[in-house]
């Protein structure tokens, strides 16, 4: 259904599918790709429904399948992402269920090799070349901010780590910590602090990190040379909590409150998208931290 209204917002909002490859021993019972068409439609079957009911077909932007790599990826995002140097706020989130491959799109499977490189570095690195080609003509700066929604509480990465931060700007960055960066090995350096920070207190890391959203935001700001104008953009990139429903029946404590958080953000989530979708004059925004923290990108900018 939110399929639909997206269709609605084409140019504003964008969805992407991506398939990945199966895994070791998985493919037994799993739904298949049939087809995956030019138009951005595509085709599943479920072996273990019968007849009629075991195809579905799905509509996106566009569907990308297993042999894509993470460069043809990027490359489709890539002109949103250059947006934001010219003051657009753009915002681009993973979804899906828990080893789907969000964290693998976002961030790449090996940081140490760039080829596998996921959106989010890929995405800095083309931020830092153009604004170096601009330079003549605007001085950029950029700065970046990690944090992570668990339980409905932000939490900062950075601030574990970097107390110090006199170089703000007057940007206006709510509450989270936020670090001017000059290179993609600064953004990767921060990235290592980040994730560390993120596994403190966690029983697992990947157990936390598939029932939390986060968000990499990175802000700049640009002077232009001749008119001293000022000109700001904001990219938000959002690796979701795993939207797989935790079977009522098993979940219990802890399990239970943190699949209530997610199934609650990523409704709120959807409830935002769709009534950008139908123009609503109230979006809600307001009915979680996920939709509060990333209001600036969502709306019309
Ligand atoms: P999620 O973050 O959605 O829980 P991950 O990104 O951790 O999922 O992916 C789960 C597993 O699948 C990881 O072992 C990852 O390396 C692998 N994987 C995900 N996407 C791909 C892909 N496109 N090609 C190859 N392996 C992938
Ligand atoms: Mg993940």
């Amino acid at each position: 259904n939110l399929y639909n209204q997206i269709q609605d917002l084409k140019g504003t909002i964008r969805v992407y599918c991506r398939v990945r490859p199966f895994l070791q021993g998985q493919s037994n019972g799993e739904c298949t790709v049939d087809y995956i068409g030019e138009n951005g439609d595509m085709m599943i079957v479920n072996p273990l429904k019968q007849g009629k009911d075991s195809r579905r077909v799905f509509s996106f932007n566009k569907v990308f399948g297993t042999t894509i790599t993470q460069e043809q990826i990027y490359g489709d995002t890539q002109p949103l992402v250059r947006s934001v140097l010219d003051g657009y706020n753009v915002c681009i989130f993973a979804y899906g269920q828990t080893g789907s491959g969000k964290t693998y799109t976002m961030s790449g499977p090996d940081l140490t090799n760039e080829e596998t490189w996921g959106v989010n570095y890929r995405a800095l690195r083309d931020l830092f070349d153009i604004s170096k080609e601009r330079t003549n003509a605007i001085k950029y700066e950029v700065y970046v901010q990690m944090i992570e929604i668990y339980n409905e509480q932000v939490r900062d990465l950075f601030t574990l780590d970097i107390r110090n931060n006199s170089q703000l700007n007057g940007l206006n960055v709510p509450d989270a910590f936020i670090v001017p960066v000059t290179c993609t090995q600064d953004v990767l350096d921060l990235m290592r602090i980040g994730q560390k920070n993120r596994a403190v207190g966690a029983t697992a890391l990947n157990v936390r990190s598939s029932r939390s959203h986060s968000v990499l935001t990175v802000h700049v700001r640009g002077v232009e040379v001749v008119s001293n104008s000022i000109l700001r953009g904001c990219l938000h990139l959002v690796d979701l909590a795993g939207s797989e429903r935790v079977d009522k029946s098993e979940a219990v404590g802890e399990r239970l409150k943190e699949a209530q958080y997610i199934n609650r953000s990523l409704s709120a989530l959807g409830d935002v998208i769709s009534a950008l979708a139908q123009k609503s004059p109230h979006i809600p925004y307001r009915n979680s931290k996920l939709t509060q923290v990333l209001q600036d990108s969502l709306g019309n900018k």
